[in-house]
């Protein structure tokens, strides 16, 4: 347990485990039952003072969360008994946008609370969207670094330059490597004595408190749209494509808070290791399987520590009955390639909507789960064009490119070639 200061700034904890939250408060019935006449940031607002309202003044909290959500998060129908929460109207068209730059201004307040004058150094690994939103999030942002690590070649060349053309306290390290990489040489530069004496470290990967929690807005902000509409939050399946279960983690804490939906469904690509534990009761992390939908190409999901700590009740309950208790409020599905494929070509000529190769996954769970009276909302986690040489592919068009995306194809791309050595990305921090 840490106060939310220490949390944020440190990003980990001392013994590799994730800072949770101390206790997670119920907001009051009468907040649930305006909701639906709430504006997005007002909700925002409402469900950010339970979490971090004792830890930072309110007047500052309200001025972050505004500057966080500007813009709109909308449910669209996509057929009956079907809605897409598009999340990627954000700068970099994807749903990460808000967690990093809520956290960048959070890390912002307690440094200037500290009266801090040493530089703070987020260190991120990527495999594309994290990337983006955390470059985007911070950039500019005065008295911290940012060092994105991202794997060579294996994210796509939008992704790319969404991170890698942004100069100023943004550097883009591309690592010889996969994703695992990356995720190990952060993880492990913060376990490192001397690096950490050298320089102040955190981490903006979703293990940040700041990161994820305020991916919650969100599933608040649905279900108050889904009520305007006429429907009853307790009919409400929410299904999140996941890969590191930063956002569905979030969801849940919003459940915990009191949201009054029915049932979650975790959707992952051919990764299926949370899958797996929700079969069998085991995890079993696997090497990370590169797949259509590269954000969610993750064999050991850095949050699933957290979902375990939320139902097992900080561990007192046995492993049966956590899984138990998880598995009567999530269940989960797990598409291939192919899968992925088939549900882009069959949702585009049934409905025209395009769903990237991420909420294919979302949206094919409701498809095949969804039981009658029940109401489904898929998260469309990114904009299709993020991905547009896949999905021109695979849908025979031509996506239309957003101009903030178009902006971002015109920069020059820098970055700084790394092994996948840990000795190396040491002695490149400690030159800095
Ligand atoms: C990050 C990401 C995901 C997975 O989210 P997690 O919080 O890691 O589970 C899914 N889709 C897209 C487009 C993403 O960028």
């Amino acid at each position: 347990m840490a106060d939310l200061h220490k949390a944020v700034v440190k990003g980990l904890a001392e013994d590799r485990g994730l800072y949770m939250p101390e206790r997670i408060e119920k907001l009051p019935a009468e907040f649930f039952s305006n909701m639906s006449k709430m504006e997005f940031r007002d909700i925002a607002y409402n469900v950010a003072s339970a979490f971090f309202g004792d830890d930072v003044d309110l007047d500052s909290l309200q001025d972050l969360v505004y500057d966080t959500l500007q813009f709109p998060c909308p449910v669209v129908k996509v057929k009956e008994h079907i809605y897409s929460l598009e999340l990627f109207h954000g700068p970099t068209l994807a749903f990460k946008d808000v967690g990093a730059r809520f956290m960048a201004r959070l890390l912002q307040y307690f440094i200037k609370q500290e009266g801090r004058h040493e530089t703070v150094n987020v260190l991120v690994a990527t495999s594309g969207d994290t990337g983006s939103a955390v470059a985007n999030g911070f950039l500019g942002v005065e008295g911290i670094h940012v060092y994105v690590l991202y794997p060579k070649g294996k994210v796509s060349p939008i992704q790319e330059c969404q991170f890698t053309t942004l100069g100023q306290n943004i550097t883009a390290i591309e690592v010889d490597g996969v994703f695992d990489d990356c995720q190990r040489l952060v993880k492990s530069a913060f376990m490192d004595a001397e690096l950490n004496n050298h320089m102040k470290l955190t981490s903006a990967n979703s293990i940040n408190v700041a990161r994820f929690l305020p991916q919650a807005f969100y599933y608040f902000n649905a279900v108050a749209q889904l009520s305007a509409l006429g429907h009853q939050p307790s009919d409400i399946t929410i299904c999140v494509p996941s890969g590191n279960f930063g956002n569905i983690c979030a969801a849940l804490f919003g459940h915990q808070m009191g949201l009054p939906v029915k049932r979650f469904i975790a959707a992952n690509n051919a990764n299926d290791i949370f899958y797996n534990y929700l079969q069998t009761g085991v995890y079993t992390p696997q090497p990370s399987k590169q797949t259509l939908a590269n954000a969610m190409d993750v064999g050991d999901p850095s949050n699933f520590a957290r979902i375990i700590n939320l139902y097992s009740q900080n561990g007192q309950l046995s492993s049966e009955e956590t899984h138990q208790r998880i598995t009567s409020l999530i269940s989960g599905a797990t598409y291939s390639d192919e899968q992925i494929k088939e549900t882009m070509r069959q949702c585009y000529s049934e409905t025209g909507y395009i769903l990237d190769p991420h909420g294919a996954c979302g949206y094919r769970a409701l498809e095949e789960q969804l039981k009658p009276g029940e109401i489904g909302i898929f998260c469309e986690t990114a904009h299709p064009a993020k991905f547009k040489e896949k999905v021109d592919e695979i849908l025979g068009i031509d996506v239309e490119i957003p101009a903030r995306l178009a902006a971002f194809m015109k920069g020059q791309k820098q970055s700084v070639p790394m092994t996948k050595d840990f000795a190396d990305f040491k002695a490149f921090l400690l030159a800095q």
